[in-house]
């Protein structure tokens, strides 16, 4: 899914959910669409406002679960009250997430066999599946066996 369609897809999604389009919530889903990398709540709000500075702390809160109901993005839980999200632009809900507890690094592994075993699962209860997800927290070797680790954050 492109970002174009993306937009058109949350527009369309804030009016069914009777709330109106506006420059602010452009700002929002602009900002979620231009990151690489998992974000927070917080950093969401500063990329929004470097497009928008008008964009409140409360707007960004309520978007937020209006993007992850519409599956424009990835919520991810790591626990510690801190939840993580990054853009589903590649519309892609058979992805395992492996966290790096020690790095708080996140990453995302195409995970193919996961469909097989959501629709095997799922059709024995007569049931479709819509999405699923794997979540695998994990210690670091390199950083326990040299002492420093390239994905743990800086400062
Ligand atoms: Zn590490």
């Amino acid at each position: 899914m492109s970002n174009d369609a993306a937009r058109e897809k949350y527009k369309a999604y804030l009016v069914t959910k009777g709330l109106r389009v506006t420059n602010q919530r452009l700002a929002i889903f602009e900002a979620a669409f231009a990151q690489k990398e998992h974000f927070t709540a917080e950093e969401l709000l500063d990329h929004a406002r470097a497009i928008d500075d008008s964009v409140s702390r409360a707007t960004v809160y309520r978007s937020i679960p209006i993007m992850t109901e519409s599956a424009l993005l990835r919520e991810v839980d790591i626990g510690k009250n801190l939840k993580y999200y990054r853009p589903n632009t590649d519309n892609n809900n058979q992805v395992a997430q492996v966290i790096c507890m020690d790095c708080d690094k996140i990453f995302e592994i195409s995970a193919p066999f996961m469909s097989w075993y959501g629709n095997s699962v799922s059709s024995k209860l007569n049931l479709t599946p819509v999405s699923q997800r794997l979540q695998v927290s994990a210690h670091c070797n390199t950083l326990r066996e040299t002492g420093t680790c390239k994905n743990r954050a800086q400062g």
